[in-house]
């Protein structure tokens, strides 16, 4: 049995979703003629509460697309020192809009209100970058699954707005928020300018990513996805596999939570472990006792068929997904139980 832990992006299409794919109807999306496409991007638009939504290959180039639409180059953006946007988009944030980051000090991947107040610069003071963007994730990728209590986007929308910043969401993992705290989506498009979802992480979708916001941002959005070579022709058929997972795979959500959770309960009794962080969602980030060799560990558990990732200085990451099912579940807990380090 091969049981792959290191990213929810790993899980492969059902039978049923690939025959969702294949009935798609098309057309050329370049000339915005895919009724596939417009379904997905008012569907994903309608549930946040916003009004427009345009589809994308990745999620990294619906965050640059939204990264370019709020900023200037020379100005500078205000993200956690975890950001996606950040660490994880191969320098985007300077390549494609020429700005810098200001990285605050987070926990666990998020920021807060007064954190956003404090970071930025004076508009007046010439000499330091403007200050032009906030960007969020939720739920925190690098912060271990992490969720925001939705009253602090309230309050960094306060702060954006007596300041004249744009507020961006990084959703990648907004599905998993929004089954661990119960949030209204439609709540998330009266904070937020831009927002980006993925459908090929926990909703276990091949492909795509889909950025809302208003009409008139959309529409100057379409122009930047070109620029940036994300101008797809029948991409229906790609749609055609998220608008199958948003209605199939988001109520699965749950077990994954629930898996990540017992994972770490285990995790927590075994004496070669040094710390589990709290598991919120569908990631879980544990680090090892100093004496135990993270190499020893990962090969152990390779050979019993098991992948994790490793975060470096004896931290290791665990993703749960839609293709860890029960069966596997059971065997992973038994081999950490047995585990002898
Ligand atoms: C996965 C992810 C993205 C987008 O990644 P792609 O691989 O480009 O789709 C963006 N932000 C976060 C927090 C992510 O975890």
């Amino acid at each position: 049995m091969e049981i792959n832990l290191v990213s929810d992006t790993v899980t492969k299409p059902t039978q049923d979703m690939l025959r969702a794919m294949f009935r798609a109807e098309v057309g050329d999306d370049v000339y915005k003629q895919d009724p596939t496409v417009i379904e997905l991007e008012s569907r994903v638009a309608e549930m946040f509460g916003m009004e427009a939504g345009l589809f994308f290959p990745s999620g990294t180039m619906a965050n640059q697309t939204a990264i370019k639409l709020h900023t200037q180059p020379g100005e500078q953006l205000i993200a956690d020192k975890y950001a996606h946007v950040y660490n994880y988009e191969g320098g985007g944030a300077s390549f494609n809009s020429g700005v810098s980051c200001c990285l605050i000090d987070g926990n666990r991947g998020m920021i807060t209100a007064e954190q956003v107040a404090a970071s930025i610069n004076d508009p007046e003071f010439y000499h330091s970058p403007l200050t032009s963007l906030v960007c969020v994730e939720n739920t925190t990728n690098k912060g271990g699954g992490a969720c925001y209590d939705f009253e602090e986007f309230r309050k960094i929308r306060k702060v954006c707005n007596a300041n004249n910043l744009k507020f961006h969401l990084d959703g990648a993992r907004i599905w998993n928020a929004l089954i661990a705290t119960n949030d209204n989506p439609t709540e998330y498009g009266k904070v937020f300018d831009t927002i980006s979802v993925c459908l090929s992480k926990g909703l276990g979708a091949p492909i795509g990513s889909v950025l809302l916001s208003d009409k008139a941002t959309i529409h100057r959005a379409l122009r930047i996805r070109k620029i940036l070579g994300g101008g797809m022709r029948q991409v229906g058929y790609l749609a055609a596999a998220g608008i199958y997972a948003m209605e199939n795979n988001f109520n699965k959500l749950p077990e994954d939570h629930r898996r990540a959770k017992e994972l770490g309960a285990v995790l927590e009794k075994l004496n070669w472990v040094a710390k589990v962080e709290p598991v919120e969602t569908n990631i879980l980030i544990f680090s090892i006792q100093s004496n135990i060799n993270e190499a020893v560990l990962m090969s152990k558990l390779k050979q019993k068929g098991i992948s994790i990732s490793a975060m470096g200085h004896g931290k290791l990451r665990i993703v749960t997904h839609l293709d860890y099912r029960e069966v596997m579940h059971t065997y992973v807990l038994e081999t950490l139980e047995k585990m002898i380090l």
